[in-house]
């Protein structure tokens, strides 16, 4: 289906000349209701990135990845360092889910979602129109000055940092943030370092890699290859309706579905690993039929089988495949969920100790004790010797005062008469009470002398 006589698109991008040189894609700003409905998506994603660690639900971050406490605030919900089979699962379905989805609708997700799309198309190119303004096709752009040039890259490098500073906050939360701003450099040295790192590297992408990361770099966009097929929807150029351009077929060739493409992408050659999917050249596609008379959707959102055989489907075997892999995950990620504990508890027996004689008829063990409360109030916990349930313990600052998301650390003793000891390791559950009610119990084993 190719259409294009030199087919230089099989062997390189088109951000790419005959000589491996770069050339530079200036992108005329697309309008219709595709971009306006991409303008929404964008625009409220990146006030996503900004408002979600500083919106509370309760008393909890709707998000903040609090690795420094090992704890993660997910939509509202808290994700302990001890709950990674949940983050797994959840990682695992997303990869799945986005599998699927490239499958059934190529990517969209590239176009419409990726950070990097977002960034580059509704921040720094909206930025560069307003400097160089809207590229015309087949006009050479007039150079804008220095010093105008100057002021742009100096209001990327400021608009980089920003949102630097906003990613930061999904680690620190917003009074962190707040605190390393008012703080020396000599006390966040670290922090004020990643930041300069981050930013430098991010500005180097926005104002010279920019489309290169879609069509040289990025791995998800390497998979499309073995993703997509006949039946993925994708943004695709029906060339039965189009061709022979310029004669019997709809297409005038007047270039502006390239013209608006971030990638530079020919998409009359049909489907390209370039292609992100934004669908600006079906807005300016549209936008010339109807200035020539046609019908719409020259270009539009359907799959190669289906301008191939005039019949829609989306059904293949990988689609049912992902779906039922989509199913189990999400099965056991249900099945997690409800199985998980308010608090957790490990009583693991002190490191290098044996058992001590209390007294003629009783020995103790040593063992230290952790609780973490993984939920959003106070707990006052209450313990109890389940198995045997002979023996007694010691602790300070019994009951303990477990406060919100909250962690203990102690050492407790436990002690048995020997009469209660059969063996050398007598197997010993602990129970762990809040309002009479139990919420978590723990195996170990209590050492003992042998038997004479
Ligand atoms: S070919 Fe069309 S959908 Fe693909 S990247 Fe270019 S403008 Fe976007
Ligand atoms: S915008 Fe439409 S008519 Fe113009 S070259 Fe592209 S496909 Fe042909």
């Amino acid at each position: 289906m190719a259409h294009n006589k030199e087919k230089t698109f099989r062997d390189r991008p088109d951000n790419i000349d005959g000589t491996g040189k770069r050339k530079w894609i200036k992108a005329r700003q697309p309008k219709g209701k595709w971009y306006t409905r991409r303008t929404i998506i964008g625009f409220s994603l990146l006030l996503f990135l900004i408002l979600a660690p500083i919106i509370k639900i309760g008393d909890q971050p709707f998000m903040l990845l609090d690795v420094v406490n090992r704890k993660f605030h997910l939509f509202g919900a808290t994700v302990y360092s001890q709950d990674t089979y949940i983050m797994a699962i959840i990682m695992a379905a997303t990869v799945i889910f986005v599998v699927l989805f490239t499958v059934i609708f190529g990517r969209f997700w590239c176009g419409w979602t990726c950070p990097h799309t977002v960034f580059m198309e509704m921040v720094y190119r909206r930025i560069e129109y307003l400097f160089h303004g809207n590229y015309q096709r087949g006009k050479k752009t007039k150079y804008p000055g220095k010093i105008t040039i100057g002021l742009k890259y100096m209001i990327y490098f400021m608009v980089t940092l920003f949102f630097t500073n906003m990613f930061i906050m999904w680690f620190t939360g917003p009074k962190g943030l707040l605190l390393i701003w008012q703080s020396s450099f000599s006390e966040y040295w670290q922090v004020y370092t990643a930041m300069a790192a981050v930013t430098i590297f991010y500005f180097w992408i926005y104002s010279y890699l920019r489309e290169g990361v879609c069509t040289l770099f990025c791995p998800y966009g390497r998979m499309q290859g073995v993703l997509l097929d006949s039946k993925s929807i994708t943004v695709t150029y029906d060339y039965k309706r189009g061709e022979p351009r310029r004669i019997k077929g709809d297409c005038v060739d007047c270039r502006g579905c390239i013209a608006v493409c971030p990638t530079g992408v020919d998409i009359r050659n049909g489907s390209q690993l370039e292609c992100v999917d934004c669908a600006a050249c079906i807005d300016e596609c549209n936008t010339v039929m109807k200035r020539v008379g046609k019908p719409k959707n020259l270009i539009r959102h359907t799959s190669s089988y289906s301008i191939e055989t005039g019949k829609n489907s989306i059904k293949n075997i990988r689609t049912y495949a992902y779906s039922g892999v989509l199913c189990i995950l999400l099965v056991a990620l249900v099945v997690a969920l409800s199985g998980r504990t308010e608090i957790d508890a490990s009583l693991l027996r002190m490191p290098g100790t044996i058992y001590q004689e209390a007294s003629v008829d009783s020995v103790t063990n040593i063992y230290q004790l952790k609780i973490i409360n993984k939920t959003a109030g106070n707990k006052e916990i209450k313990l109890k010797l389940l198995k045997p349930n002979t023996g007694k313990f010691f602790l300070a600052n019994y009951p303990i005062d477990l406060k919100e998301n909250g962690s203990f650390d102690g050492v407790i003793i436990v002690k048995m008469h020997k009469d209660n000891i059969k063996t050398k390791n007598t197997p010993l559950e602990m129970g762990y009470y809040y309002q009479d009610k139990l919420l978590e119990s723990t195996l170990t084993n209590f050492i003992g002398p042998t038997k004479k």
